[in-house]
């Protein structure tokens, strides 16, 4: 039999990366890609080109052995399209986009006190400016009119605040609000109609991943039509690749497009971490703390919010402080160099608060909090020594507060981003935290994606398995 291969297709901020996996998690190909020069004139267009050109850079063998798909996409991107086809009726609005005060206030009159649909750069927020048209006259297919006039052209409906009017007859299909990975996932599938998303993804739309459906202050609104209509878990099938697409991409026809995720949960998701008490942190230009729960936790004033991931929480929050503090004063050289004078089990005693500038959201939510990195000792060990310890100070803290807050009590922590690689951190850090400390040995959103498709793949196979023995014992 040919082996079972699967895929995960991370799109990022800066480009995408593809990577296969086989049953036992081992890295077959991964292969990456820039969005290239001018993609910021359309988006969407370069999405879909790069996405066929990672498909079309795997070896042949590989391609025809893949049996499922799943992708992660950048939280809170958002896109309006027709929903027979996909295509954008407007310019996606990306995940670091903030939106108008106008509209803020809107999601806020209309969401619980602090929920993270409330935040500026939020989908709900993206999907009100549109709704309101506060963006109506931005090119969308050239000359202005925004998308409701690239919908009425259509011959889709143009809802609106006001009631609107159906622009080819009250049967004119709405238009349909996708996030960056479910488009991308129905450019394989080909399932558009009513939308399909996932808990992670809908998140900033002010999806209920407890209730699994979109509350009632959010279903109850006019523009609720627009809304993807099916949620699915992380990484559950969803459907099978369109047979067109198949024949023209070189992945097998039946192979299975399965719920996706944000680039940041995918991240997670590679480390390989399943048990309540599992944590990930990452230590790259921040400083980001992630926990699985079998408590849900939320707390808006602190920036901590859960996903749902199976049947866990997936519990995170991030500091200002991070490896972008380090950079001020050391290169990534400076500080191999420096690393190995540093002795981790004699403590500074300096007790810095490494920040890059005032303010602080988590552990401690303080806007005017001022960093705390001097006086400084004349060696820059020493130096360095004392903003490892505070960093790793904070992470404590961080994972302290998560308990206070009522998350699972922390058993492991695994290492993601650049700080991962510094053993003498890693010392200093499992001194502070009191638990097992370690790097992870996979931290690529695109390897977090392939699990999700793997995990898509076997609960198809148990299903149909299942089907099967059901069928067997009903025969006569
Ligand atoms: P990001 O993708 O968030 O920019 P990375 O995961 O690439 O970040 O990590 C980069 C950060 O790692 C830098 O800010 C740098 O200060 C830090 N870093 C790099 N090498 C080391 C090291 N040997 N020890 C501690 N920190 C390091």
């Amino acid at each position: 039999a040919p082996p079972r291969l699967y895929l995960g297709l991370d799109f990022g901020t800066s480009g995408a990366r593809a990577a296969v996996i086989d049953d036992e998690g081992t890295l077959v190909q991964d292969v990456k890609r820039g969005y290239g020069d001018g993609a910021e004139a359309d988006w969407a267009g370069a999405w879909r080109r790069v996405l066929f050109e990672l498909i079309g850079s795997l070896d042949p063998a590989v391609r025809s052995s893949v049996a499922s798909v799943a992708f992660d996409g950048t939280s809170a991107t958002a896109m309006l399209v027709d929903p027979r086809d996909g295509t954008p009726l407007a310019p996606p609005k990306l995940y670091n986009e903030a939106q108008g005060r106008d509209v803020v206030a809107a999601a806020k009159a209309m969401a619980p006190p602090a929920h993270t649909a409330t935040a500026p750069t939020s989908t709900l927020c993206k999907l009100l400016t549109w709704w309101y048209g506060t963006d109506d006259g931005a090119a969308a297919g050239g000359g202005g009119g925004g998308w409701r006039r690239v919908a009425a052209e259509r011959g889709l409906a143009t809802p609106g605040p006001g009631g609107g009017a159906a622009a080819a007859g009250s049967a004119a299909p709405s238009p349909l609000l996708l996030h960056q990975a479910d488009w991308l996932a129905a450019l394989l599938h080909g399932v558009y109609g009513s939308g399909v998303t996932d808990w992670n993804n809908a998140l900033k739309l002010g999806y209920d991943p407890e209730l699994e459906s979109y509350p009632a202050w959010l279903a109850q609104q006019r523009f609720a039509p627009l809304l993807p209509a099916r949620v699915v878990a992380p990484g559950a099938p969803v459907a099978s690749l369109d047979s067109r697409v198949s024949a023209a991409c070189g992945l097998p026809p039946g192979c299975l497009v399965c719920g996706g995720t944000t680039d940041s949960i995918a991240a997670f998701v590679a480390a390989g971490v399943t048990e309540a008490g599992q944590a990930v942190t990452s230590l790259g230009s921040t400083l980001a703390v992630k926990l699985l729960s079998t408590t849900r936790v939320d707390d808006a004033a602190y920036g901590v919010y859960s996903h749902r991931l199976g049947d866990v929480w997936l519990v995170g929050g991030a500091s200002n402080s991070g490896g972008a503090v380090l950079r001020r004063f050391f290169n990534d050289q400076q500080l191999r160099e420096l690393t190995p004078r540093l002795d981790a089990d004699r403590p500074t005693g300096l007790d810095y608060y490494p920040l890059p500038g005032p303010g602080e959201r988590f552990p401690v939510a303080d806007p005017e909090l001022q960093p705390r990195m001097s006086p400084r000792p004349e060696d820059d060990a020493l130096f360095l020594q004392g903003l490892l310890e505070g960093i790793a100070q904070i992470e404590a803290a961080a994972y302290g507060r998560l308990a206070a807050m009522g998350a699972s009590p922390l058993r492991q922590v695994l290492t993601a981003g650049g700080g991962a690689a510094n053993p003498k951190w890693t010392a200093i850090r499992q001194r502070l935290l009191g638990v097992p400390v370690r790097a992870a040995e996979q931290g690529e959103a695109c390897y977090g994606a392939a699990l999700l498709a793997r995990q898509g793949a076997r609960q198809a196979a148990a299903a149909a398995s299942a089907a099967a023995a059901a069928a067997a014992t009903a025969a006569p």
